[in-house]
């Protein structure tokens, strides 16, 4: 297969083929992340997705999932995205399901009867970075949105008829009153926007990155392991969302986590109450990659 630098996917995509139609992230400022500032963003020419996808056949034969990468694949044109798609469903008769990460800016972008038609034609999971439901927190680290274009984002997802993913990052507003506000507010956003999924991942520095260099020379403070999981219980004694699959059991996280809400939550803040105890191991930073 063809990919350009490094690729990202989310966990749950592991058994999908990547198809790679957009190169980096459109847009690419947000201080916490490293993934893609080593690509310029744009949009692979259709022919060479065809080619990817013909090569493909002939190299996996059946595939039941796609996943297309990078950072916003939604932020393509639609014609060309629903081209994409129609070749996909065309080439694979066991397709079962294709997924994308989607920008909250590239979704406010898209018009409802767009992001109708894609998921009409096959696009049926959509990952949505929301990062925090606070609109201080938002604008902090440069997402482009604030927390009310955030949840339309999430609510036109999820009214167009898409399976929504939401994945949300513990420490990102600093310890204190402030870890505490990013967590009640994030809860707010969740249960307004009712995603299918939460992933709460946790906030790791990132050499290179503004927030990271804030981290390394002290001017961002970075949670510790009790505090991030302070954090998780705010986050889990908030959200109202039913049902929910709620996930932290990402490698950045201290505690991993699982379960469905609301059935699990009692047992979720069980064990949060024994490792905060000390009575449940938590990851080390090296087990965390630190
Ligand atoms: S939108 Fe996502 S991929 Fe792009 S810079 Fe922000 S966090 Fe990274």
């Amino acid at each position: 297969m063809r990919y350009e630098g490094t690729i990202y996917r989310p966990p749950g995509e592991w058994k999908s083929y990547l198809l790679q139609v957009t190169v980096g992230c459109s847009h690419n400022t947000c201080t916490f992340c490293g993934m893609y500032k080593d690509k310029r963003y744009r949009v692979r020419p259709l022919k060479e997705i065809y080619e990817d996808i013909a090569l493909a056949r002939q190299y996996y034969g059946s595939v039941k999932r796609v996943f297309l990468c990078d950072g916003d694949a939604i932020a393509m044109d639609t014609e060309d995205l629903l081209a994409v798609l129609n070749r996909l469903w065309d080439t694979f008769p066991a397709l079962e399901r294709v997924s994308a990460y989607a920008g909250p800016v590239s979704t406010l972008r898209k018009g409802e009867e767009e992001l109708k038609a894609l998921r009409e034609a096959g696009l049926a999971r959509l990952y949505l970075g929301v990062e925090s439901g606070s609109d201080g927190v938002l604008r902090a680290v440069r997402k482009g949105v604030g927390a009310e274009e955030m949840l339309r984002a999430g609510q036109r997802i999820r009214q167009a008829g898409y399976d929504l993913w939401v994945m949300v990052l513990l420490g990102l507003a600093g310890r204190g009153e402030a870890s505490r506000e990013h967590g009640l507010a994030t809860a707010e956003l969740i249960n307004a926007m009712e995603p299918h999924h939460l992933s709460a991942l946790t906030y790791m520095p990132v050499p290179g990155t503004p927030l990271g260099d804030a981290a390394a020379c002290g001017a961002f403070p970075v949670l510790s392991s009790r505090e991030t999981l302070e954090e998780v219980q705010i986050l889990l004694e908030n959200i109202t969302v039913k049902p929910l699959h709620f996930t932290c059991d990402h490698a950045s996280n201290y505690l991993p986590l699982k379960g469905g809400l609301p059935e699990d939550r009692e047992y979720l803040l069980d064990l949060i109450h024994r490792a905060l105890n000390g009575e449940a191991g938590i990851r080390s930073e090296e087990q965390r990659g630190l």
